[in-house]
C-alpha cells in the first residue's frame, strides 16, 4: 500500500517506526496499529425535493485505555474508511501527548456539505446519531466538530440523542453552542494551541517572533484563527493565506481583519485589494518564518519538500506532511511541530467542555485559556525535552511520549 495517496497507511509507517524505537513488544505493537472498534453504515436521508439519498458513514475507535473515545465528524466529499481510521489513531495520540483522560475517535460521513440544505444538514444528522447514537455517551465516545461540520450541527446531534435517551447529556457532544453547553474559548482553540506552542518554539529556537512572517494554507476555521491571533499575540505578518479556491500574496503584509471580512463577503480570497494571487504549491514554498498547513492532507510531500523554507511549520491540519516529506524537512533543519501536539488545542478545550458539562457549571473565557496555555506549554517541553535528548525529529519525540502514555495504560488494564 502506497503511503503517499492513504492517511491510514501514513499513520501506520509513523507508529511502526515509534514502535521500533521502543522496541514495543508484538501484541501491544498490534494492538495499537488497528483501531479496535469500527462501524460503516448507510444512512438514508430525505431530501428537500421528496427524494431519498443514500450516505455512506464511519465512526471508528482507535484506542480506549485512558479514557472514553474522542474525535471529530467529518464531513467530506472524499472521505474513506481509512482517512477516518488514521484520524481516529492520531486522535489517540493527541489526547495522550497532552495528557487529558480520554481515548481516539473520529467520525466521517462522504457527502459534499456545499451541495446541502440547512434542513437537508439537520436530516443527516439526526440520521447519524439515530444509528451511531447507542455507541456514543460521556462514557464511551463524545464526537466534535471537524472538517464541514460545525456548533449548529452539532446541537443538533446532541438534541437527538438526547430525544432518544430522555434526558438531558449535553457531554455526549463537544463544540456545541455556547447557550446548549458549548465552551467559552472553544471556537479558537485548536489555532490559540497552536499559537500558545509556536511562541514556545520562538523561545526554544532563539527566534523573536515580532514583526516575522506567516503564511496560511487553509483559511478555513483553524487558518483564520491562526492568522487573527498570531498577529495579536505574537506579532506575526502574515503574508499568504489561500483556500480551496487559490490564494493570495502580499509581501508588505495583509490585513488579517479585512481578509476574514472579505472571505465573509465573497466566498474566497481572490482579489483582495493590494495583493497577488498565489497557488496553494507556491504558498508552501515562500520564505517565510512560521508556515501554517491548515487544510488537509498530504499537501507537503516528497516533490515540494525540499523546496519548503519555513523556518517553522505549525501543523494545524491533521496528516499536512508525508513521512518522506517529514525526512527532507529534518534535514533542512525545518522545526516541525507535528500535528497531534499542534492542533491539540481543539480536543482540549472540548475536553474542558465535557468536564463543564457533567458539573453544570461553567468558567469564563480567562480560565479557558489559561488552562490551555498551561496544557500546551506543558506538552511541547515534554516532547521538546526527548527531542534534545534523542536528537529525533519533534513527530518522532511527540509520538514516544504518546506511545509511551498509552501502552503503559494497556499494560496497567491487563489488556498485554
Ligand atoms: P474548515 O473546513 O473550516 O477549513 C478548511 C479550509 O481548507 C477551507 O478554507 C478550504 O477551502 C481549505 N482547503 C481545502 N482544500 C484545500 C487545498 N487543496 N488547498 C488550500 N486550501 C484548501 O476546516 P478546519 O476546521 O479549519 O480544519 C482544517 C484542518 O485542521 C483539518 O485537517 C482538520 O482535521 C484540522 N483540525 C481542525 C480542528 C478544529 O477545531 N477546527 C481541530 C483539529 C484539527
Amino acid at each position: 500500500m502506497s503511503t503517499k495517496h492513504n492517511a491510514f497507511a501514513m499513520a501506520q509507517a509513523q507508529f511502526d517506526e515509534v514502535s521500533a524505537r521502543l522496541k514495543l513488544e508484538p501484541a501491544i505493537h498490534e494492538l495499537l496499529r488497528w483501531p479496535m472498534h469500527e462501524i460503516a453504515v448507510r444512512l438514508p436521508v430525505k431530501m428537500d425535493d421528496g427524494s431519498t439519498r443514500i450516505f455512506q458513514a464511519f465512526r471508528v475507535k482507535h484506542n480506549t485505555s485512558r479514557g472514553p473515545a474522542k474525535g471529530g465528524i467529518r464531513w467530506h466529499p472524499d472521505e474513506t474508511i481509512d482517512t477516518v481510521r488514521a484520524l481516529a489513531t492520531w486522535m489517540t495520540w493527541k489526547t495522550a501527548v497532552v495528557d487529558i483522560p480520554l481515548g481516539g475517535g473520529k467520525g466521517g460521513v462522504i457527502c459534499n456539505p456545499k451541495e446541502l440544505s440547512e434542513t437537508e444538514k439537520e436530516r443527516l444528522a439526526r440520521a447519524y446519531i439515530r444509528v451511531i447514537g447507542p455507541t456514543l455517551g460521556v462514557t464511551k465516545d463524545v464526537p466534535a466538530p471537524d472538517v464541514y461540520t460545525n456548533p449548529q450541527i452539532m446541537a443538533w446531534m446532541m438534541d437527538e440523542y438526547e430525544v432518544i435517551m430522555g434526558e438531558r447529556h449535553p457531554g455526549v457532544i463537544t463544540g456545541k453552542p455556547i447557550p446548549v453547553g458549548g465552551s467559552q474559548g472553544r471556537g479558537d482553540a485548536t489555532a490559540r494551541g497552536g499559537i500558545f506552542v509556536v511562541r514556545e518554539a520562538g523561545k526554544v529556537l532563539g527566534i523573536d517572533l515580532k514583526n516575522k512572517t506567516m503564511a496560511i494554507q487553509g483559511f478555513g476555521n483553524a487558518g483564520q484563527f491562526a492568522a487573527t491571533l498570531g498577529s495579536e499575540m505574537l506579532g506575526l505578518k502574515l503574508i499568504a493565506a489561500s483556500d480551496s479556491r487559490g490564494g493570495v500574496y502580499s509581501e508588505k503584509g495583509i490585513d488579517v481583519k479585512a481578509l476574514v471580512n472579505h472571505k465573509l463577503s465573497t466566498g474566497g480570497l481572490a482579489d483582495f485589494p493590494g495583493t497577488k494571487a498565489i497557488s496553494n504549491e507556491d504558498l508552501l514554498e515562500l520564505d517565510v518564518t512560521v508556515l501554517f498547513p491548515s487544510a488537509l492532507e498530504n499537501s507537503i510531500n516528497a516533490d515540494n519538500a525540499k523546496n519548503v523554507k519555513a523556518k517553522i511549520i505549525c501543523e494545524l491540519a491533521n496528516g499536512p506532511t508525508t513521512p518522506e516529506a517529514d525526512e527532507i524537512l529534518f534535514k533542512n533543519n525545518v522545526f516541525v511541530i507535528p500535528d497531534f501536539l499542534a492542533n491539540a488545542g481543539g480536543v482540549t478545550v472540548s475536553y474542558f467542555e465535557q468536564v463543564q458539562n457533567s458539573y453544570n457549571f461553567y468558567w469564563p473565557c480567562d480560565e479557558v485559556h489559561k488552562r490551555l496555555d498551561e496544557k500546551m506549554t506543558t506538552a511541547f517541553h515534554a516532547v521538546y525535552d526527548l527531542y534534545v535528548k534523542h536528537k529525533v525529529k519533534m513527530r518522532m519525540a511527540a509520538y514516544m511520549v504518546s506511545v509511551m502514555r498509552v501502552a503503559e495504560a494497556c499494560k496497567l488494564r491487563g489488556w498485554v
